[in-house]
């Protein structure tokens, strides 16, 4: 999904990563980062950039290391939506972090509560994020 396969990134003094993805453009056609909330801990708003942006050690290390795709312990291919909308394995934590609302709505905008909630359900699933 990368062209050549390169990542192209940099870091920002909060150490929060941007770059041009068309998962991130589907959400956000401006390619605008953000304006996070200032009373928000770095670490929830980081995790909540890398699931927005679908930079995720989980989903995407195994470009930076060149293997095959990385699949889910479910067996299904592990991507964000699958995390996040349709692995079974997080129903409980999802029902929990989302209740009945669509996990996506969360990344639409970097509220405080959305930003807790999509932490919350990534501490819940343990995955290394
Ligand atoms: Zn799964």
């Amino acid at each position: 999904r990368y062209i050549g396969g390169k990542v192209k990134e940099k870091i920002t003094e909060g150490n929060l990563q941007y770059h041009h993805h068309q998962h991130y453009s589907s959400i956000d056609p401006q390619l605008i980062p953000p304006l996070y909330p200032t009373n928000v801990e770095k670490i929830k708003i980081q995790t909540f950039s890398r699931i927005r942006l679908e930079h995720t050690i989980a989903t995407h290390q195994w470009i930076l290391k060149k293997s095959s795709s990385p699949i889910c312990s479910c067996g299904q291919i592990l991507t964000i939506k699958h995390i996040l909308c349709n692995c079974l394995n997080f129903s409980l934590a999802r029902s929990i972090a989302f209740k009945t609302i669509n996990p996506l709505d969360f990344l639409k905008s970097a509220s405080e509560q959305n930003i807790n909630s999509i932490y919350y359900f990534i501490t819940m699933t343990r995955l290394n994020i």
